[in-house]
């Protein structure tokens, strides 16, 4: 990819937007996903505000540098080749703030911590993520969901910027949620806060509550091993991780990549797999899967960038 500005160019400009202790040059994705896995990024940028983020998406816009916004990097695989382009990540905006029975997270906000933050307060009805390793701005955009419970369930805004740098607040009715599926990732739109709205309860039960389901995650998920946690969409009617089993894949390997012995439906960074591995494990998976009982598995896990690095 040929920037229209050089490389050099590029660092300077976003210097004059953030702080040099907010910007990565070249850094391996694998150091950010918790797949542990993926190339370069040609730069990584890490607002501590709105006005940072639209200065920066506005910067790359006017100069046609791809940009691609993300949280924890939990439910991403990067390819071996990197990505060119600005890696905007939102987890330096993290403030979470708690007005009755209403929780304000910025969108780089661990979804651990906003479930932290409602059993302070007593609220419940957030135990169901407190377990998923992600944002609440990667929650709000897939519509994160587990044990019953969804982000559609709490959400009662959401803060967002639009495709062309409109600050805008949207009611959760209006967001479109579906199956990991929201308006928000169909439009393109970057998410900067989510307000839920919980119920008063107990801390104690509250608490409970959590300590039980992220028991049963560890009781049923390979959570000792890189992974970007479930692998595939639940297709109509099945699970993927039994359809995968029957497959007789369990334990499956390309190169360092695994279908885990624990969970089928997890594809597993095993020892020190590549993008290619993994992307080749998906392949093979989907096609004995589609081969055995006709069902196509579509991945839920999202993969960007580019196989190989040509010089820039
Ligand atoms: C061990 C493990 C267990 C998991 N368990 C579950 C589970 O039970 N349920 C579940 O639903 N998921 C689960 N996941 C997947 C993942 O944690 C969720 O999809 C999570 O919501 C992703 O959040 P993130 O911040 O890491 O997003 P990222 O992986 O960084 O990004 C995911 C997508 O969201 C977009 N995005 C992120 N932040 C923003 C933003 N602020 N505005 C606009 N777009 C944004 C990115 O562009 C990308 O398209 C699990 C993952 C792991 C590793």
């Amino acid at each position: 990819m040929k920037y229209k500005l050089d490389k050099n160019e590029i660092k300077n400009k976003l210097l004059e937007i953030v702080s040099s202790d907010q910007l990565l040059i070249d850094s391996l994705m694998r150091d950010h996903t918790t797949f542990r896995i993926g190339g370069p990024a040609d730069f990584i940028v890490f607002p501590e505000s709105e006005e940072q983020l639209a200065d920066i998406s506005a910067f790359c816009k006017s100069n046609d540098i791809p940009v691609f916004l993300m949280g924890n990097g939990s439910n991403l695989l990067v390819r071996d080749g990197g990505f060119r382009g600005v890696m905007i990540n939102t987890r330096q905006m993290n403030t979470v703030v708690t007005e009755g029975t209403r929780v304000t997270a910025q969108a780089g906000a661990s979804l651990r911590a906003v479930a932290q933050e409602a059993l302070a307060h007593s609220l419940s009805g957030f135990e169901f993520a407190s377990g998923i390793p992600g944002t609440i701005g990667g929650a709000a955009i897939m519509n994160a969901g587990a044990y019953g419970g969804e982000m559609k369930d709490v959400v009662a805004k959401v803060h967002l910027m639009t495709a062309d740098g409109r600050f805008e607040t949207v009611d959760g009715a209006d967001c479109h949620f579906g199956y990991r599926q929201s308006r928000m990732r169909d439009a393109g739109e970057i998410v900067t806060a989510v307000e839920l709205t919980l119920t008063p309860g107990n801390a104690d039960a509250i608490r409970a509550k959590m300590k039980e389901l992220n028991q049963r995650r560890r009781d049923k998920q390979p959570l000792n091993y890189p992974s970007a946690g479930s692998t595939f969409k639940r297709p109509e009617g099945y699970f993927a991780g039994k359809l995968i089993q029957d497959a007789g894949l369990k334990g499956y390997q390309v190169g360092g990549a695994e279908v885990s012995q624990k969970h089928s439906g997890f594809v597993i960074n095993a020892d020190n797999a590549t993008a290619a591995d993994v992307l080749q494990l998906i392949g093979d998976v989907q096609h004995k899967v589609k081969a055995q009982f006709g069902v196509d598995l579509e991945p839920e896990v999202i993969t960007i960038g580019e196989d190989t690095r040509d010089e820039n």
